[in-house]
């Protein structure tokens, strides 16, 4: 009798330490529920951006402004062939603004801009967090020129950083802006997005056209 409570108390204890075993390792690795939208289906078919009335996003520079998009999502010839992302001809020093209000995860502001031949740098850049737990990306920032710290709150429209030609930009100065599904954030899964402030012409998908001319109306 008394080794087997013994035995019980020892089974429970070991029970009790699996239990926080598992539940450590879930927290470590994010257990939780993710839809993912994997890369492998191809970039066009993943490419549904719907209204962009209906979109939380703002474009990502200041209302009154107005930029060539050139570069959209799933580009073939460029950078972009298996992202929905899109390039924004912002010119040096140009304002970049947050597309949604989040958290900072991440910063990166240390490196040069582009300058004639100059070898390409990495890009200086910044990812915040949404509510949703998705993660946007603003890249080819200038150096020394982000404004926001780590771990800071940043509402939609808040002055963020300016732009700047850092990084792989085929030395054309450019905003480059892409929503991944989660953090730690991953190219391998983004997320289609438009924006509800931008005035100009969509295509059947509801993204952005390259070339076009998008006009950051107020939001
Ligand atoms: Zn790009």
């Amino acid at each position: 009798m008394v080794i087997n409570t013994g035995m019980k108390s020892i089974s429970k204890k070991y029970t009790l330490l699996l239990l926080a075993f598992l539940f450590v390792f879930c927290s470590a690795y994010k257990c939780k529920e993710k839809p993912l939208e994997e890369k492998s289906k191809p970039c066009l078919e993943r490419a549904q951006f719907g209204n962009p009335e209906d979109s939380e996003y703002i474009l990502p520079f200041p209302a009154g402004k107005k930029y060539v998009c050139s570069q959209s999502y799933c580009n073939p010839n460029g950078g972009h062939s298996n992202q929905l992302a899109y390039d924004f001809a912002l010119q040096i020093s140009d304002t970049v603004i947050a597309a949604r209000s989040g958290i900072v995860k991440s910063i990166r502001e240390d490196q040069p801009d582009r300058v004639g031949e100059i070898t390409a740098s990495n890009h200086n850049f910044i990812m915040i967090e949404h509510s949703d737990g998705t993660v946007a990306f603003y890249a080819h920032l200038k150096q020394n020129s982000v404004f926001v710290t780590i771990d800071e709150k940043v509402e939609q429209g808040q002055i963020i950083a300016l732009s700047g030609n850092s990084g792989n930009t085929m030395n054309f100065p450019h905003l480059h802006f892409g929503v991944y599904e989660f953090w730690p954030a991953t190219e391998t899964y983004d997320v289609p997005v438009n924006f509800r402030n931008a005035e100009g012409p969509m295509d059947s998908n509801g993204g952005l056209i390259a070339d076009e001319w998008y006009e950051a109306k107020c939001y």
